[in-house]
């Protein structure tokens, strides 16, 4: 008999990625609604000591997989521990982060397990009646969303995109429990020879509390700069429409959508973006929305807390200048 809601736990050099804190966040809520529990699966090498952690974002319990097979990423010895967990616990849900590792790992986990596998979900639930997960996502290039089930084979599983689900707040008073699993790795056919690290320094656009973002509307690659003197006063950071990295305006690492980024900051600054379903996908959840679009009638104004009609070229620097302003008269006081 299957249970629980279970969440692989990503971590890169001993780090826990923030994707797996998000998703117990939200198993918490479904294990909620099912009267069951969350378990956090954590593996790697001498990675022992995040089970706490885990425990104090909001897992019931924490199955470790603790091996010197598990210390660099590889699919085949990933997938054979999810699998022995998969096989020895019997969970009901199964939730990936969909980043590189998630991306890579759960379709093959799926498919050894032979389960059903929706990706890149933004909106899980569970259904009163069946009690089956419902797992939404965009379809037909975000036209329409899809909602999926898994009826008839278990676990259920589902990625889902980091910065999409909320994190419990860290409370260091939760216990839990912690178990080690052993398991029999195959020798795998791939072996890593190097690991080079990219030095090229991305910003994480999913981290940053003020998102001054530009869209076509702004009308040059050259405008970028006006923004980002407003996100500097903000203490922000610039992201952007689709439409501005594929006209090779910005790098892709600051798209915000469907196929970029989901952000949520406290402040989304909308300037001349038309706010495309795509679009509005990855920035939805944000606290609070500006959006500054000379069309009155852009689709963007219907989600927005405030909108301002006018040309972003006029609005910004002015905008700038004032909370420059603000700013000096706060710190003078
Ligand atoms: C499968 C698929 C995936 C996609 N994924 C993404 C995604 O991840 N992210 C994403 O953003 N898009 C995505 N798109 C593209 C999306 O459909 C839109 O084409 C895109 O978001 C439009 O970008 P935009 O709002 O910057 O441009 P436009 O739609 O061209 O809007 C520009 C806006 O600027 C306004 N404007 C013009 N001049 C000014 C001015 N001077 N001052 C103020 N306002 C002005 C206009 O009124 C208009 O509303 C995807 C599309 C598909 C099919």
């Amino acid at each position: 008999m299957s249970k629980d809601v279970y969440v692989l736990m990503e971590q890169r050099d001993g780090e826990l990625a923030k994707v797996g804190v998000e998703l117990i966040g939200e198993a918490t809520k479904l294990a909620g609604d099912l009267g069951q529990q969350v378990v956090a699966v954590l593996l790697g090498s001498g990675i022992k000591d995040k089970a706490e952690k885990c425990i104090h974002y909001g897992a019931n319990k924490v199955i470790i997989v603790d091996d010197p097979a598990l210390a660099e990423y590889l699919t085949e010895p990933y997938a054979d521990a999810v699998t022995a967990v998969i096989e020895k616990y019997q969970p009901e849900i199964f939730l990936f982060g969909a980043s590189s590792i998630g991306r890579d790992l759960a379709p093959r986990v799926s498919a050894r397990i032979h389960t059903g596998l929706t990706a890149d979900c933004t909106g899980l639930d569970i259904d009163p009646e069946t009690k089956l997960l419902r797992m939404t996502r965009p379809a037909f290039g975000g036209n329409i969303m899809a909602t999926i089930l898994c009826k008839d084979y278990r676990p259920q599983m589902a990625t889902v995109r980091p910065g999409v689900m909320q994190a419990l707040a860290k409370d260091k008073a939760r216990t839990g429990e912690i178990e080690e699993l052993k398991v029999e790795f195959k020798a795998p056919l791939v072996k890593i020879r190097e690991v080079v690290k990219n030095e090229h320094k991305t910003v994480d656009i999913t981290e940053a509390k003020y998102l001054v973002s530009g869209g076509r509307g702004i009308g040059s690659p050259e405008f970028f700069n006006e923004l980002q003197k407003l996100a500097d006063v903000l203490g922000g950071e610039i992201s952007s429409s689709r439409a501005n990295v594929d006209a090779g305006w910005i790098d892709k690492s600051r798209q915000v959508g469907q196929t970029g980024k989901t952000v949520r900051p406290d402040l989304y600054m909308a300037c001349g973006i038309s706010g495309a379903i795509q679009h509005v996908a990855g920035m939805e959840g944000s606290e609070y929305i500006i959006a500054i679009n000379k069309n009155d009638t852009a689709p963007i104004f219907d989600l927005a807390d405030i909108g301002i009609v006018g040309d972003v070229k006029v609005i910004i620097p002015k905008l700038t200048e004032a909370v420059a302003k603000a700013k000096a008269a706060k710190n003078a006081e």
